[in-house]
């Protein structure tokens, strides 16, 4: 069964979006935020993003993109925050959706660095820029969640994070990953406004 499925993205990544439209086994919502919600209350703000928007969808797919970072600003990214801040949002009656970040191809060599020895434990770690350069906070905090480590295992992200070439040869088992994340305790460690 294919999970249901919101793709939060900029519209200059809109090709990407339609490539995974087009895909016959997913089951994708066709919608986008794209007009502010006016309220000062953020319950309803996140349920209205939630209701309008997100659907039923248990997966958010964030394409990742270079036009993505919250270093353009926060009103540039304004509908991918608000978004992926619905995406995380534990209301009354909905679970939040697991966020599967897909890297897109123009960035795959900024955020994929190689690796290094770690000069605390000694072990090789992995170097994924995942930071305000190349994500919106929302993205960046919930996949390097804190922890006293100094690197994050899988079981310590609640984002799950693959290259789009890997993705698009087999989207369901990463949507279920991502899908998966919402049961683990990971999962009480998300923060919606970081
Ligand atoms: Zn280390």
């Amino acid at each position: 069964m294919a999970r249901k499925c919101f793709i939060s993205f900029k519209t200059e990544d809109l090709a990407f979006k339609k490539a995974i439209q087009s895909h016959d086994e997913l089951d994708i919502v066709d919608k986008s935020l794209d007009e502010p919600i006016e309220s000062d209350n953020e319950e309803y703000i996140m349920r209205k993003i939630r209701e309008d928007y997100l659907s039923d969808s248990t997966v958010t797919i964030h394409l990742i993109g270079k036009y993505s970072a919250e270093s353009l600003g926060k009103e540039e990214q304004r509908y991918i925050k608000r978004e992926l801040q619905a995406s995380l949002y534990h209301g009354v009656g909905n679970t939040q959706n697991g966020i599967l970040g897909v890297v897109l191809p123009q960035m795959t060599d900024k955020i994929y660095q190689g690796s290094i020895t770690c000069t605390n434990c000694g072990s090789v770690h992995t170097l994924i820029a995942i930071n305000d350069y190349t994500v919106v906070k929302e993205f960046s905090y919930n996949y390097y969640i804190p922890n006293a480590k100094c690197a994050w295992s899988e079981s310590d992200r609640f984002c799950v994070l693959v290259k789009w070439d890997d993705f698009i040869k087999d989207p369901n088992s990463y949507i279920e990953m991502a899908f998966q994340k919402r049961c683990e305790p990971i999962a009480e460690k998300t923060k919606v406004r970081p």
